[in-house]
């Protein structure tokens, strides 16, 4: 299938064709169709790194953030600094022609200052590691009670990294009609308990 034929739009498949995306990758033939239907579904993935996973769930997510509005309805976490700017970096190019999208990178070990002021002036989706988001939340900086879908980006990798105490606590601070979407590169005990614990009836998907 062609990325026209998963359900993206012109702007966004003019973007990713400069990127030098061709044809979609396994994961995201899979996963687009999923995140773009109207009865939204929460889903595990099981995919491993350089599988194509953030355009998988990036492109979506850049066909329907709303611009109009200027709350945060997307979250996407991930273990590390480095996967965190990856992720906005990704984003931010998906977005090429829907230059109004507001990304911001949240992520410790760097000026909270700059990453607040960038909060406040209205991003739509945001890109985070675990630690300083919780700092941001508990500032009151950043409001998450209008996020519509979240992504736990390398769920196994967080866990591994001591930030399943964090990853509840972010996820409480969501509403429960929001979807969850997990990708890992493997299944356990501890993503099934997260799953069990935050998600409702879901779609597993394998690559
Ligand atoms: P990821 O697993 O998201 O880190 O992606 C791995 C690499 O594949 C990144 O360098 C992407 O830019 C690239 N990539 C993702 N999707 C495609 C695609 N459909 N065609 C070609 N390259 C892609």
């Amino acid at each position: 299938k062609t990325f026209e034929e998963l359900g993206l739009e012109h702007s966004i498949v003019t973007a990713i064709k400069e990127l030098g995306f061709e044809n979609p990758m396994t994961v995201q033939e899979k996963v687009i169709p999923v995140l773009l239907e109207d009865k939204e579904n929460d889903v595990i993935a099981l995919a491993q790194t350089g599988t194509g996973k953030t355009a998988a769930y990036g492109l979506p997510i850049i066909q329907k953030v709303n611009t109009k509005k200027s709350y945060t309805q997307y979250l996407i976490l991930s273990p590390t600094r480095e996967l965190c700017l990856q992720i906005a970096d990704d984003l931010s190019d998906f977005a090429k022609y829907k230059s109004d999208v507001k990304i911001a990178a949240v992520f410790g070990g760097s000026s909270i200052e700059r990453q607040i002021q960038l909060v406040r002036s209205g991003a739509h989706i945001i890109s985070a590691t675990p630690g300083r988001l919780i700092d941001l939340l508990k500032r009151k900086v950043v409001d998450l009670s209008k996020v519509n879908t979240i992504i736990l980006d390398e769920a196994d990798e967080m866990l591994n990294m001591g930030f399943r105490d964090d990853l509840e606590e972010i996820l409480k601070s969501t509403t429960d009609n929001k979807n969850t979407l997990l990708f890992s590169a493997t299944m356990s005990s501890e993503i099934r308990s997260i799953a069990n614990k935050f998600m409702f009836e879901p779609v597993e998907i394998t690559i």
